[in-house]
């Protein structure tokens, strides 16, 4: 049997002199864990950890973990950390548009109140709104 992920000397974004990786994946190195340079890459919740964001950059390289459990394969971009920026802070205007998007979740589309709960995506009414239309559609459809 093959292996799915054979070990391959490539050239890689991080090091001057070529890496083994576990081949290419979307046309970016691949790399299993415990192979990629902690103190080189990241993944972006990892730079997030650090307070840092990926800054527009790139993924440089892909990890992929395997799942024994379900057997399945999920990969992870990975970014150069020497790249990074610090996470930009929250400031009066970003809360307000945050408070902004999140109070038009709440919105219902029909009565236009607030029911102080977050509406379903499918319907975008309240649950009064919702039954008070499902009823009418059944005594028409009677
Ligand atoms: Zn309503």
């Amino acid at each position: 049997m093959a292996r799915r992920f054979p070990w391959v000397l490539a050239a890689v974004a991080w090091s001057d002199a070529p890496q083994f990786t576990r081949g290419v994946h979307d046309g970016l190195p691949l790399l299993s864990y415990g192979c990629a340079p902690r103190h080189l890459l990241a993944t972006y919740r990892q730079l997030r950890a650090m307070g840092k964001r990926p800054n527009g950059q790139d993924p440089v390289a892909v990890l992929y973990v395997r799942h024994n459990g379900s057997g399945k394969t999920s990969f992870a971009s990975l970014y150069l950390i020497a790249k990074a920026a610090p996470v930009r802070p929250m400031t009066p205007a970003k809360f307000a548009a945050l408070a902004k998007a999140n109070l038009a979740r709440r919105i219902c589309r029909t009565c236009g109140k607030d029911p102080l709960y977050i509406l379903p995506t499918s319907t975008r009414q309240c649950w009064k709104c919702f039954e008070a239309n499902e009823n009418s559609e059944i005594a028409e459809a009677a």
